[in-house]
């Protein structure tokens, strides 16, 4: 049996990965807010106070250590290739005028054109964009699949529009960003806030200015020309993953307990998925609450009235619990599937399970990592745990090109083989520089990068000359 070590990691405060400039706000301009809103905050908030940008750095960092890169090559490697911000302002139904902002952001294209998803929420900045374009680049990278990373997002709350006024938005982004995408050169994708819907308008807006290009978003609905499996994808690499680490973690799966936090497209579809195989689903949470029921929650009508607009506190046979005792329940497997940073320092500790897959991106900060390691909890990290949706985002845009299709179990063995491919690869790996999953698939990442990048000509040395 193949056991893989968290990697001890100095533990360290979420304030102190990086050093922050204490008279500047979040944005880097000016003073820090001070207004009631800042200063009553919960003291356990409910996501940390590191940056997503300063999350994806801190194991770049630690990976780069290991490969003793030059600091000259790290700096082309940590910072965007292309950053995008555009004004998008919208006449919304109060009769005015609101000005949105989009940002579209390429980190690095040395493997093939650009991917990431597309974010609509009212959170979404530079910082988070930047640090989620550089995720892709190490996740299509350890996937293995030939694309660069790429992000995008904009700060509308959708929750708050109405369908049209959403449309008006996705297309005006699209008009502002357009000069800077194409099939070959970088491919939106669904993310937080967006679906098969938005990217069908984003599509239909491309092909006005260029002609019909469908390969220029993936994750578009099946009637035009997405791919069978893709909307599952993600939820199904992060089931696929959780079978491949469940012997590592001590995990028996039939009748293992999960629990899920956020129940949108990743986390309902990890739920249904893995209830299928026999797990007990027996908390969830959203944006509006957090629900129990140790004998176990239907996932698939939970699902269901999620999707004709309840919330998930709304559901009936369970127990509404503090979102923040999600983290608490005692469950075998804890999939976070919501956003950044929910896992932190302040919180980590209530931690109450033997494995987590990360379904979200950076849901979990350093510190709270060192955290979880220190309790014996084995992590499946997310720049491996949900590359399903890149994965079939890829073979959705292999079909585009050459306008076939796929049947969905073709995809879905397709998609099995090269998740067990890259956790096998990643906790190999692992065992053998005796580090954490985390750091082992950063590694395989940026060596793969660093590659495309050699054999194109961008770089030679890369590595710390002996005696520096
Ligand atoms: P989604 O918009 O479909 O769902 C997000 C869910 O999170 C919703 O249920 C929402 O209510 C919930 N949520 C928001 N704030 C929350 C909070 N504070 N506490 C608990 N739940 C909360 O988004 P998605 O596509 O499922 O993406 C979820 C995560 O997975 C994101 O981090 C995203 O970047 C990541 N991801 C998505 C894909 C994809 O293919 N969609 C691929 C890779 C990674």
């Amino acid at each position: 049996m193949l056991r893989v070590r968290p990697e001890k990691i100095a533990r360290m405060s979420d304030e102190a990965t990086t050093p922050r400039m204490e008279t500047a706000g979040s944005d880097g301009h000016g003073p820090r807010d001070q207004s009631p809103r800042e200063a009553n905050k919960d003291e356990r908030p409910s996501r940390a106070e590191v940056s997503n940008f300063e999350i994806v750095d801190h194991w770049f960092t630690l990976a780069a250590d290991r490969l003793e890169i030059r600091d000259d090559v790290r700096a082309v490697l940590s910072s965007s290739y292309r950053e995008v911000q555009v004004q998008i302002p919208a006449s919304l139904s109060d009769g005015k005028i609101h000005v949105f902002s989009g940002y579209r952001v390429q980190h690095n294209g040395a493997r093939g054109p650009y991917k990431g998803g597309i974010r609509f929420h009212p959170d979404v900045d530079l910082d988070e964009v930047r640090a989620l374009a550089s995720l892709m680049t190490w996740k299509t990278a350890i996937a293995n699949v030939p694309y660069g990373g790429a992000k995008g997002g904009v700060n509308c709350d959708p929750k708050k529009l109405e369908r049209g006024e959403v449309e008006k938005i996705a297309r005006s982004f699209m008009d502002k960003i357009e000069k800077v995408l194409g099939p070959t050169r970088d491919i939106p994708a669904p993310d937080v806030g967006t679906n098969a819907q938005t990217m069908a308008w984003l599509m239909d807006e491309y092909g006005k200015l260029h002609g019909h290009a469908p390969a220029i978003v993936t994750g578009k609905p099946i009637a035009l020309e997405g791919s069978y499996g893709r909307e599952a994808a993600t939820g199904r690499g992060v089931v696929c993953m959780m079978e491949q680490a469940a012997k590592s973690a001590g995990v028996k799966l039939n009748g293992a307990s999960i629990a899920v936090q956020g129940y949108g497209n990743v986390g309902s579809w990890a739920a249904r998925l893995a209830t299928e195989l026999g797990c007990k689903l027996v908390a969830v949470s959203d944006a509006d609450g957090a629900i129990r029921n140790d004998d176990g929650i239907d996932a698939d009508l939970l699902h269901q009235q999620v999707s004709e607009g309840r919330t998930v506190p709304e559901f009936e046979d369970a127990d509404a619990i503090d979102p923040a005792d999600l983290l608490a329940t005692e469950c075998d497997v804890f999939i976070p599937a919501a956003l950044g940073g929910m896992i932190h320092e302040a919180n980590a500790d209530k931690v109450n399970c033997k494995l987590i897959v990360e379904g979200a991106n950076s849901p979990t900060t350093p510190a709270a990592d060192s955290i979880l390691a220190d309790k014996g909890v084995f992590v499946v990290p997310d720049v491996m745990a949900n590359a399903g949706g890149v994965i079939v985002s890829y073979f959705e845009w292999v079909q585009n090109l050459q306008h076939f299709r796929w049947t969905e179990e073709e995809v879905n063995e397709r998609l099995g083989n090269i998740m067990r491919g890259a956790y096998e690869a990643v906790a190999d790996r692992a065992e053998k520089d005796d580090v954490s999953m985390r750091v082992a698939a950063y590694a395989i990442g940026i060596e793969r990068v660093l590659e495309a990048a050699r054999l194109r000509g961008y770089l030679t040395d890369t590595r710390v000359p002996a005696g520096d």
